[in-house]
């Protein structure tokens, strides 16, 4: 089958289109042929070596990582074949999987909190020689989840790395709740315009940070009430709560914005965390955080239980991903140099024929 590979950290150039062979689905695992994968952040920065400014290689997502190198945390596809003792899924089934493995024994696995897990592994990042920007990958049964008829491929493949964490962010963990106020940072990325659509469907008052006039106008399109965040936008934010803040802030951006994300909170408000694409060290200031009564939560991940209410909402129609563009698997460096660019608006899917 072909995949795309990287044997070295490098350039988008460093992507290559390779021939291996198709994975044998081992006992409980299904064979899934990809019709689509998303690009993520996540891949073009592993094919860098570099996360949020810092060496891959010293950071947790860096373990267990081998050359050559498959990404791809985000496919969507049809089960090919099943392996021993699979009852889950069938050849012809369309799935999406929940690309997080995790041990499904301890604490936190069995509280139904697996996107804690401590062994957690996830696809095209810590499974070698498996990923998502290939023909073929193998996955466990257990984790596989169907797409509904409804939801095509690229959709499938433009749903669960966005919205699974921020679902996770502001419904369970800082409980977002009709007639609350939600701030998103870096509204124009993906998890942006998923928290977009999830805030509205909540009932929220959103508003989203983008730079420029065309952003803006873009954020405003799709419901929210936009801020540019160039040259701060605390200040922007009291300004349009009558001084109160932000009940809760989804800071996606990372160290660049979290300062100013603290300081458009309201008192009592959460300040969500996921991910660091911005830098990853940041200054806390304790006195306002104990002052406001704020809480942080930090959230890498979605469940799976989050992960299937997310599908199933898609396929009523209620979650639209955004997909800026489709590209063939073989034009994976072109869409990274997309990513690089940082100019796109909704999802890079590539399309595996
Ligand atoms: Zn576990």
């Amino acid at each position: 089958m072909k995949a795309i590979r990287f044997h070295e950290f490098g350039p988008p150039a460093a992507l290559r289109y390779d021939d291996v062979e198709v994975p044998a689905p081992a006992p409980g695992e299904a064979l899934v042929r990809v019709h689509a994968v998303g690009v993520n952040r996540m891949d073009v920065e592993m094919r860098a070596g570099i996360y949020g400014g810092e060496s891959l290689m010293d950071f947790y997502f860096g373990q267990m990582m081998e050359f050559p190198h498959t990404p791809g945390i985000e496919p969507a596809g049809v089960v090919e074949a099943v392996g021993e003792g699979v009852t889950a899924v069938k050849p012809g089934d369309r799935v999406v999987p929940h690309s997080h493995l995790s041990c499904g024994a301890c604490r936190q696995c069995l509280a139904g909190h697996d996107n804690a897990c401590a062994q957690i592994r996830v696809l095209g990042v810590q499974t070698p020689g498996i990923g998502g920007y290939a023909e073929y990958f193998t996955w466990p049964a257990r984790l596989l989840i169907p797409l509904p008829d409804s939801v095509t491929y690229e959709q499938g493949a433009a749903l669960l790395v966005n919205y699974g964490p921020v679902w996770t962010a502001l419904i369970q963990r800082a409980e977002l709740r009709p007639g609350d106020t939600l701030l998103i940072t870096g509204a124009t990325g993906g998890c942006g315009h998923a928290a977009i659509e999830i805030g509205r469907l909540t009932g929220a008052r959103v508003l989203a940070l983008g730079g420029g006039d065309e952003k803006l106008e873009e954020l405003a399109s799709m419901g929210a009430e936009p801020i540019d965040y160039r040259g701060g936008f605390a200040a922007d934010v009291l300004e349009a709560t009558d001084g109160r803040g932000a009940d809760v802030v989804l800071e996606l951006v990372g160290a660049d914005t979290f300062k100013e994300s603290l300081g458009a909170a309201a008192g009592r408000g959460r300040v969500a965390v996921i991910g660091s694409h911005g830098g990853i060290q940041t200054e806390l200031n304790l006195g306002l955080l104990f002052a406001m009564n704020l809480q942080i939560h930090g959230i890498t991940r979605g469940n799976q239980a989050s992960m299937q209410k997310l599908v199933e909402l898609a396929g009523t129609g209620v979650l639209t991903p955004k997909i800026f563009r489709t590209l063939a698997l073989a034009e994976a460096a072109e869409a990274h140099r997309l990513m690089d660019e940082r100019k796109h608006s909704g999802k890079i899917v590539l399309s595996v024929a």
